[in-house]
């Protein structure tokens, strides 16, 4: 689950990461009320208003400016509010921005005296470690730092027997080059991010910049953080936090039918059960020179009610030509399977793309008799490279 910017600010917060203080709200008017009220308590004169969407480069798209005064506030809540922002991470159409934050301004007197860095926590998948990332190079995208100069990224593995050590702490904020005041305040910044990330069991947990203010405080800017879905059973309270507006309606809607869909850019609908198979089966269209569609697993029990859910959710996605249906039935029998097929296909009237179903195990001579005489536009295929092949075949 991925968090804004202002959810993951206030969590940080309370692990006592130090932030930018900001307000989230979603028109001018509160907007102007947030920045009275930032002022009473920071003193601050200048406010930055920035987007709150899900993705990043929001600086570059026009959706992070610095307002001079309570006019600006209003202007610039009115401009960003509502419009659709494009950034370097969004698609062309861009994301609406529905919310804005008004923080206080913690560049002053200026970016000269001002130090921004990269700092992210995240799980090393290769060797199971979790691991501070971070660099000299802040406020630029990260990407474009590891491969222009790589060696300005340090990082810092994590041992899961002894948590992060002071040591480390230190090192972090020795090599972003950080000395006196500046350097005790990283330690405890470094240190308390790191808390924040296994105690909310995140996934990542990337604050680009974290400023050096001119004053010596170490601040997190942004914060982009993702929680593991499967940890979300121990944070009731982070629920509340998902904002599917931002999320794909059709990987919501599957989630909702119990169904495992991700959205991808081909277009060859698959249908699968188990995530395993389901992986394989992308490999093969691939390999026979297709694009996946989307990943779904429908699961092990592949009755007509979920195989008929999978229709739909595969037949929202406008750019599937041709669908492939993979299913082993081990406990599930290829007969049931290829019923519900069958039955799916005449409930929903018109399918007019070409279906290919491939059904291993239990009783396939069966289901492959069923799906043959069933009269529907529907192939059957015995072997994983005979369907994939047809696919290809269908599309040609
Ligand atoms: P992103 O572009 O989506 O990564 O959004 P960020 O939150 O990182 O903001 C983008 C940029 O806006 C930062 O790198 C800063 O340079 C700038 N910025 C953020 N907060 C302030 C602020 O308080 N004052 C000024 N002058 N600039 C800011
Ligand atoms: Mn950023």
């Amino acid at each position: 689950m991925n968090l804004h910017e202002y959810q993951g600010k206030e969590i940080l917060s309370t692990f006592g990461v130090k932030i930018q203080k900001g307000i989230v709200v979603s028109t001018p008017e509160e907007a102007v009320a947030a920045a009275k009220k930032l002022t009473e308590q920071t003193g601050t004169g200048w406010h930055v208003l920035k987007a709150q969407v899900h993705a990043g480069g929001r600086g570059k798209g026009g959706g992070v400016k610095l307002a001079k005064s309570l006019t600006e506030v209003e202007t610039i809540a009115d401009q960003i509010i509502g419009m659709q922002l494009v950034t370097p991470q969004t698609s062309a159409e861009g994301k609406k921005v529905h919310q804005v934050l008004v923080a206080e301004d913690v560049y002053y007197p200026g970016e000269t005296e001002t130090s921004e860095f990269y700092i992210s926590v995240l799980l090393n998948r290769t060797t199971g470690r979790n691991m501070i990332m971070y660099s000299t190079e802040g406020g630029m995208d990260i990407e474009t730092v590891a491969e222009e100069t790589p060696h300005l990224i340090f990082t810092e593995e994590i041992d899961p027997a002894t948590g992060m050590l002071p040591f480390q702490a230190r090192r972090v904020a020795f090599n972003l080059g950080l000395s006196g005041a500046a350097f005790k305040d990283m330690t405890k910044f470094v240190t308390a991010l790191y808390t924040a990330y296994d105690k909310s069991d995140a996934s990542l947990f990337e604050i680009n910049p974290v400023l050096k203010t001119s004053d010596n405080k170490i601040l997190a800017v942004d914060a982009k953080v993702t929680i593991d879905d499967n940890a979300l059973f121990r944070h009731k309270d982070y629920l509340e936090l998902r904002d599917i507006r931002e999320e794909n309606p059709i990987e919501v809607e599957a989630g909702s039918l119990g169904l495992n869909y991700v959205d991808l850019e081909g277009n060859v609908g698959c249908m699968v059960n188990g995530a395993g198979l389901a992986m394989a089966t992308m490999d093969l269209i691939k390999q026979a020179g297709g694009e996946p569609a989307n990943f779904l697993d429908v699961g092990g029990t592949a009755d007509a009610a979920r195989v008929e859910a999978a229709f739909q959710i595969i037949l929202k996605d406008p750019e599937v030509k041709a669908i492939l249906i993979n299913i082993f039935g081990g406990i599930v029998r290829c007969d049931r399977v290829a019923q519900g097929v069958i039955d799916a296909y005449k409930n929903m009237g018109t399918i007019n793309v070409p279906i290919i179903v491939r059904l291993q195990g239990t009783n396939a001579d069966i289901a492959k008799e069923l799906i043959d005489n069933s009269g529907l536009d529907v192939q059957s295929a015995v072997e994983f490279q005979e369907a994939a092949d047809k696919v290809q075949a269908v599309l040609a």
